[in-house]
């Protein structure tokens, strides 16, 4: 039996037969791991109680044939406690532990900045010494630079004109030049894009300044680009060339002559 240790945020959690649940955690060195933790469905269970979503953990497991298998759990921050009593607080620590989810989709891919950043977000969303809506924002900014998918906030997406520009492409990758500018390009405030930079950047100064207007654009800047990565993610799936497997003929014993 190979046991393992590991430190993580839990995303998800699925039930398993009669008494048993599939946990998926984001972890500091195993990237996403997904393991059964059995017999947690029963109301004895003290593991149960700890390996709720939200729940940053210290966990062994020993690796299984198909799924490994949780041992022990100790809580290192009990997060969803300080989430379930404020709606706000609450649906975006979902959006993070979703956005996490979808970004971590190769398991055992180590995700060392991705998971340092959804347990930031969520420490940061429980003890709600910040306004959840930025909190969340800067996470989704951060995260998509995790991926790559970093947007142009004052040079152009396209020629890399230093700015700043008017025009905002989400299939562009951010602020666009008067000439890049694609066709059903928004025209952001200026604000907005100030704010965008400094929830990228860990400027909770100038962030927390920002008027609700530019809150409310930026918001739904940084949610339309995440969609669309996500979705064009996704949307190579569908591409992958899916042929009749063709077994090669077995090779021929070779000529003793
Ligand atoms: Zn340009």
């Amino acid at each position: 039996m190979s046991l393992y240790r590991d430190t993580g945020v839990v995303l998800r959690v699925q039930k398993l037969g009669e008494a048993d649940r599939i946990i998926t955690l984001i972890t500091q060195k195993h990237g996403k791991v997904r393991a059964v933790a059995k017999g947690v469905r029963r109301t004895t269970s003290r593991l149960g109680a700890r390996v709720e979503p939200f729940a940053h953990v210290d966990v062994q497991f020993y690796t299984g044939r198909t799924l490994d298998v949780i041992t022990q759990v100790h809580t290192l921050d009990a997060f969803g406690a300080g989430l379930v009593h404020d709606y706000q607080r609450y649906t975006a620590a979902c959006a993070v532990l979703e956005t996490a989810d979808r970004m971590s989709a190769e398991e055992g891919e180590p995700v060392l900045r991705l998971y340092l950043l959804v347990a930031g977000a969520l420490r940061a969303l429980a003890d709600g010494h910040r306004d959840a809506s930025l909190v969340l924002d800067a996470f989704l900014l951060r995260a998509m630079a995790f991926a790559g998918w970093s947007p142009a906030i004052t040079e152009c997406a396209r020629c890399g004109d230093p700015g700043p520009h008017r025009a905002f492409s989400v299939p562009a990758g951010g602020s666009v030049c008067p000439r890049c500018k694609p066709p059903g390009s928004a025209s952001p405030a200026h604000e907005s894009l100030t704010l965008m930079n400094a929830l990228a950047t860990g400027g909770w100064d100038t962030a927390e300044r920002a008027t609700d207007a530019a809150r409310r654009e930026t918001s739904g800047l940084v949610a339309a680009l995440l969609q669309w990565h996500l979705e064009r993610q996704l949307r190579s799936l569908p591409l992958v060339e899916r042929r009749p497997f063709d077994p090669r003929p077995p090779t021929p014993p070779a000529d003793p002559d």
